[in-house]
């Protein structure tokens, strides 16, 4: 008998008629045979709504009492759904994150999980108990709930699966990690499988479909992944196809992947900010002395690039970071202005990264000349760049950001035709 973990985003849980269709989904597995878990997120907006109370509340707030708020959301549709099962007639109890325990460091608002006991589930899974869990949250050392970081029932639900050793399905709005975000390119196509490398690059760069923590917990722990839809049919039996792939799209292990393409998507993130630090002095020391006080304030960066004067006494510097980050990294720079000795401090919120992802990279040339050549074509400047061995990323005008994605899917021949 299969042990599942099936996890339910917010649009999938919305209302209660949703919710209704989620439990036919839970219930058609618990037929099957499956002992099963559930995750569940907040219904859609509720996350939202919670953390702009906070806000209105006080813009600087404690991210304890945050914490406190908007682990909230997950507790109702936890609750919910637990009682829409029994009222079909399956045995189902709904768990926070804190009664499992699921075990988070300190780090309030985002926080990492540390360890999962799942005997307690395990026990109640095999007396044939439906577990409903809480997404997005567990208990702090201080015995105090804590929250994992936005879209983190994703993860909630591979590190449940992973210490039930069971498998994960991630029911969301679409039937399928695509080729790109289907919501903007028409053309998208769903992949029956993608390698967690893959998928890793795909969420880091912005692909929401997945939280990229979760893709990374699957992959050190081999959970067997898939996403799916939950807007399916709930009813429609086993719908597995005799080359092993499900409804959905399944992450996997590179070596299970038989038909590789060079390029297997397109991300794009408009969550990018780009600052400009002008005329330094272009000598041993000044990187160290813009990026060090960053770093001590917990601002990562992510693009940099550095111009030259062409009598090779000053320089420019302009990296990317969070936009999130942006106003942080605007004071710590005000502040180091005189060590820096810069002459103008200058920054944007309206660029967005667009990246393309492959595993194919590694053995074929040419994938970022094809890349700058496409958006060259469409008249798109691009104000930085940055590669890795399976992606190649660039800075944009956010204004672009959608047909710089449609013209790259394009040309990396992915349209669906
Ligand atoms: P949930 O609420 O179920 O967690 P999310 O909104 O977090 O759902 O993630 C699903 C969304 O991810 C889709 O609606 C889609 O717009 C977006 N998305 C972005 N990139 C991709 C992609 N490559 N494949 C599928 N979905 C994607
Ligand atoms: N409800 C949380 C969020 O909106 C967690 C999640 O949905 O995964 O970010
Ligand atoms: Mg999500």
């Amino acid at each position: 008998m299969g042990r599942l973990v099936m996890k339910f985003g917010g649009t999938s849980v919305a209302d209660i008629d949703r919710i209704r269709n989620v439990a036919r989904h839970v219930e058609r597995e618990v037929k099957a045979g499956n002992h099963v878990a559930v995750v569940v997120s907040a219904m859609a907006g509720t996350t939202n709504q919670l953390i702009e109370w906070c806000r209105q509340a006080a813009a600087v707030h404690d991210a304890r009492e945050y914490d406190a708020v908007v682990a909230t959301g997950e507790q109702i549709t936890a609750g919910l759904l637990a009682i829409v099962l029994q009222d079909m007639g399956i045995p189902a109890r709904s768990w926070a994150g804190w009664q499992i325990p699921v075990e988070t460091d300190g780090v309030h608002g985002s926080a990492r999980m540390t360890n999962i006991n799942g005997d307690g589930l395990i026990k109640r899974m095999e007396q044939g108990q439906v577990a409903v869990i809480t997404g997005f949250q567990g208990i702090a050392p201080g015995g105090r709930v804590s929250t994992l970081g936005r879209g983190g029932s994703d993860t909630s639900a591979v590190a449940v699966a992973a210490a039930i050793s069971a498998a994960c399905d991630i029911y969301t709005d679409v039937d399928g990690v695509y080729t790109a975000d289907p919501r903007i390119v028409s053309k998208a196509q769903k992949l029956d499988r993608i390698s967690y490398e893959e998928m890793l690059e795909q969420a880091s760069l912005g692909a929401k479909v997945l939280q990229t923590r979760s893709v990374e917990l699957a992959m050190v722990y081999k959970v067997p992944l898939q996403v799916r839809s939950s807007f399916e049919p709930p009813d429609l039996p086993s719908q597995n196809k005799p080359d092993g792939t499900g409804p959905g799209t399944i992450v996997c292990d590179e070596e299970q992947i038989v038909e590789q393409h060079v390029v297997s998507g397109i991300a794009y993130s408009r969550d990018e900010a780009k600052v400009s630090i002008r005329h330094v002095k272009d000598k041993p020391g000044i990187s160290a002395a813009i990026f060090g006080p960053l770093a001590e304030n917990d601002i990562s960066v992510d693009m940099i690039v550095q111009n030259v004067s062409s009598d090779g006494a000053f320089a420019d510097i302009t990296f990317t970071l969070a936009r999130k980050d942006l106003r942080k990294a605007i004071e710590v720079l005000s502040a180091v202005k005189d060590k820096v000795g810069y002459s103008e401090l200058a920054h944007s919120a309206d660029v967005a990264k667009v990246s393309v992802v492959g595993i194919g990279m590694r053995s074929h040339a040419g994938v970022a000349a094809r890349m700058f050549a496409a958006l060259a074509d469409k008249g798109i400047n691009i104000q930085a760049i940055t590669t890795s061995e399976i992606k190649v990323s660039v800075l944009i005008d956010e204004a672009y950001t959608e047909l710089a994605v449609r013209a790259l899917h394009q040309a990396y021949g992915l349209d669906k035709t």
